[in-house]
């Protein structure tokens, strides 16, 4: 699918779903404002956490009480998958296989969509980075101009999540894709939590929706209230970027092409 000037569509459903207005800016309740000491600079946040810890929903309802767009990588491959766009073509099989879509499509994508003006007063990623070269090009990405304001992850036993995937019933949901994906998670994604060691707000994924949303809610504040202001982004990342796991036993032969 191309647009009339011929370049390649790409289906945002966070756009699309719900557009931003054009004079939307950045406004903190008072409370988490008081909170959280956020008047004087927007949101830029990552979540992350196993398939099944929940992170999906919490994320929507996180970036819908901050006011900052969510913007979730699997939903935007999901969009372009389904509108058989060429972006959800490539990224169809290693969706449905559990992998992970190559770092050059997915950084591309992020890309264009933090070009976005919607992100200028914070956005929340929801599934990237999630890998260490990723949250390299992530940093390239945000340059000098934006940092990273706090990185949340979801701490959600094994079993919890395996419970709850046997109800999702995504397309993507085979135990073969769903193992693997736990796999990649614990090989290529935790590393990322020594990585942004200085930003992370570990919440605890157990619980109801509500329960777990308050959770976060209040961890986010008192962590954005003792955030040290004078920490850069390069600072805050502690300078890891080579992949930390090559010789995984469990994803080593796997690996996605980088
Ligand atoms: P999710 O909705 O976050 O569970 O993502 C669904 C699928 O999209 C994953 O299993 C991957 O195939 C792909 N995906 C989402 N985010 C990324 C990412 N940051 N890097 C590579 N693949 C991704």
């Amino acid at each position: 699918m191309t647009d009339p000037e011929g370049r390649t569509t790409v289906i945002d459903p966070g756009t699309t779903a719900s557009p931003p207005s054009a004079d939307r800016t950045f406004q903190p309740s008072a409370e988490f404002a008081a909170n959280a000491n956020l008047t004087a600079e927007a949101p830029n946040l990552l979540i992350i956490g196993p398939q099944g810890a929940g992170k999906g929903t919490q994320a929507i309802l996180l970036a819908e009480r901050l006011n900052i767009p969510h913007i979730s990588t699997g939903d935007v491959f999901r969009a372009n998958a389904q509108a058989r766009t060429q972006l959800g073509l490539e990224c169809q099989r290693y969706m449905d296989a559990g992998e992970l879509v190559p770092d050059s499509l997915t950084t591309n994508m992020v890309a264009h969509r933090l070009a976005k003006p919607d992100t200028k007063d914070g956005f929340l990623l929801d599934g990237f980075p999630r890998t260490v070269p990723q949250a390299g090009a992530l940093d390239d990405l945000l340059g000098g101009q934006r940092r990273l304001t706090a990185v949340l992850v979801l701490l959600t036993p094994n079993h919890v999540v395996l419970q709850r995937m046997s109800i999702r019933g995504r397309r993507d949901d085979t135990l073969e894709a769903i193992q693997r994906r736990l796999d990649l998670y614990h090989c290529e994604t935790t590393p990322l939590l020594e990585r942004y060691s200085r930003l992370l707000v570990a919440v605890d994924g157990v619980g109801t929706v509500h329960d777990v949303h308050e959770r976060i809610w209040t961890a986010l504040a008192a962590f954005l209230r003792d955030r040290p202001n004078s920490l850069t982004n390069a600072e805050a990342v502690g300078g890891i970027n080579q992949p930390m796991n090559d010789e995984c036993d469990n994803c080593g032969p796997g690996h996605p092409p980088r």
